[in-house]
């Protein structure tokens, strides 16, 4: 346990909806784990990283559900 500043950044939530983002022990050793995690796979749009809050960028993962529901709303746009 630590008190520092960064106490409120949970690495391990989606910075966007607060939900679990299964990511982020594949993301701190993607090596070890054999594989990269599901991250590398999914396509983060510039305007959903945008959202994410400064404090929280390259803190904790954007979770699945909030990466695929960008790309979708994209894809539907064009
Ligand atoms: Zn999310």
């Amino acid at each position: 346990m630590t008190a520092e500043a960064s106490a409120n950044v949970d690495p391990a939530r989606c910075p966007l909806c607060g939900g679990g983002n299964a990511c982020a022990m594949a993301c701190e050793n993607p090596q070890a784990r054999g594989g990269p995690c599901w991250c590398t796979a999914a396509r983060f749009t510039p305007e959903l990283l945008a959202r994410v809050p400064p404090a929280l960028r390259h803190k904790a993962c954007i979770c699945a559900a909030c990466a695929r529901a960008a790309a979708q709303a994209e894809r539907d746009a064009c």
